[in-house]
This record gives structure tokens, sequence and C-alpha cells, in this order.
């Protein structure tokens, strides 16, 4: 004689079982997808221990790391995913005059450092030492960049990826405009993927907010992680500020430890250059 279920005993046992799972998944039990209550593109500043394949693996498959906006940048351009290297990126944009600042550049600042790095910088613009040397951060704010890099966190220039949001050097030094950023940003996107470095240090107000979408000033954004394509970002002040702003190098410093500790290094007992 067999046993035949009901509907509804199915439909009982069915019911019970979700109410099982929803009360093990409010204590917090590991292994299932707790709900976010995280806003999209937002990371917690929790402590994150250096990452291993299978935490990046994990990370990388939160919820709450959505894809920006930039995403659909990539398709401005055709063929700009293609480009699977640096090299071959920087021929896609080639003698580049996509937005009205071509005319106004001696030399276009395409980014520099290793194109494996595990940190990447993210500048504004270049300025006119960049624009007469063709590299990002080489004038007295870039020394200081440098300073914070080697003195601070006790590695080579070379052994991070520094770049600008734009390309080429805005007259007189003003802020590069809505339909420039939106112009050279799928660039810097495109840096991005191929660099997949696992942290970005965004500089200053405008890189910041150009590139996260977002007109928070920078002072409240500062210290707290951030995401762009799936990729934790610090935001933290210009080198430009710093020189103007002496006092505030202990906030970035504590920025710089942040992803530090993040990326698992020591930080020295002494803060280096913002001392
Ligand atoms: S700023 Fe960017 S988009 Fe404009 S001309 Fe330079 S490389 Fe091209």
């Amino acid at each position: 004689m067999g046993s035949a279920e009901s509907p509804l005993d199915r439909r009982t046992l069915v019911e019970s079982l979700r109410d099982y799972v929803e009360q093990i998944r409010e204590e917090g039990l590991e292994g299932l997808p707790a709900s976010s209550t995280v806003a999209p593109g937002a990371i917690a500043k929790a402590s994150a221990p250096p990452q291993t394949a299978r935490t990046q693996a994990v990370e990388a498959s939160k919820p709450d790391i959505a894809p920006g906006p930039a995403v659909e940048l990539i398709s401005k351009y055709p063929g700009l995913e293609k480009a699977s290297t640096l090299d071959e990126l920087r021929e896609f944009i080639g003698d580049c005059t996509r937005c009205k600042l071509a005319p106004c550049r001696t030399n276009l600042v395409f980014g520099v450092g290793n194109p494996s790095a595990q940190l990447m910088f993210v500048g504004e613009a270049p300025g006119a030492d960049e624009d007469a040397r063709g590299e990002p951060f080489v004038g007295r704010a870039g020394q200081l960049l440098t300073d914070i890099i080697e003195r601070g966190m006790g590695i080579s220039r070379s052994d991070v990826y520094i770049c600008n949001v734009i390309k080429c050097r805005p007259p007189d030094n003003r802020n590069p405009e809505p339909d420039e950023v939106a112009s050279c940003e799928p660039f810097l996107m495109r840096q991005i993927d191929l660099v997949r470095p696992r942290a970005i240090v965004g500089l200053g107000t405008f890189a910041v907010h150009a590139i996260l979408k977002i007109k928070t000033p920078i002072s409240k954004l500062r210290g707290n992680w951030h995401e762009l394509r799936g990729i934790r970002m610090m935001p933290t002040f210009h080198p430009a500020y710093l020189l103007r702003n002496p006092g505030d190098k202990r906030l970035v410093w504590a920025d710089i430890q942040e992803v530090m500790k993040y990326l698992g290094m020591p930080i020295p007992r002494r803060g280096g250059s913002s001392s």
C-alpha cells in the first residue's frame, strides 16, 4: 500500500523548509547568501584580510558589486574591448582627436607602471609638466605621490600603475568638461580591465566624482571603500591639494594604510612621506 503524499503535505513541507532557511539566514550561518543591505557599488570599510584566490573569487561574486555605468562606455568605441594589452590599447587610442582637448596637448599622457600592478592610482588630468613629458604625476604633486608610494608604502613607483581619467591636458589646467570625460573615460575603463589591480586609489575630487558619478565632497568620500568595475577603490585627496594643505597628509596616510592593510602589506612604523 503506497503512502501517497497530498499536495497540501508538500506545500506544508516547502513552507517549513522556507521558514527554516530564513531563520538560519538571519542567524548568519555561513554558506548561505545573506540578503545584502549594502547599497549597490559600496563596499563596507570592514577590515579586509589579505586575499587568497578563493576569497578573491568569492568577492568577485558578491551581489553588492554591481556593474557600474562605465561598463557601457566600452561600447562607445567599437573594437576597444579587443585591445588585450596596454600596448594594444595605446595603439587603439592613437593620435586621438575624439574630443576638443586634442589640439591643446603636447603629449598624450597614457599611463605608466607595472601592467600587472596590484595597486592603481587614478588622477584627474595631465598638468603642464605631465603634458611636456608625456608621463602622469611628474611635477611637484607627482613627486609627493612618489614619496607616498616609495617612502610611505615602501614599494617602488614602478610597482604600481599610474594614470588619469583624462589623457590630454585641459588648457590653463581648467577642470575637464563632461563631454571630454565622456570621450576619454572608456580608455580608463579599458586600462582598469587590462591591469585588473586589486585596489585603486582615486586621487582628488574631480577624478573620484568623474569615475563614481557622484558629487559627494571628497572629504566625506575619503577613508571609505567604494567600487569601480568590481574593484575596491579608495578615494583620497590629490597630492596637489596636499601641497597647499600639508596638515591633511595624515588623512591621506590613513587612507593609504587602509589600502595597504587590504593588500596585506606591512605598515611601516613611521608614516613615511606624510610625516
Ligand atoms: S582627452 Fe582623451 S578623448 Fe580627448 S583627445 Fe585626448 S585621448 Fe582623445
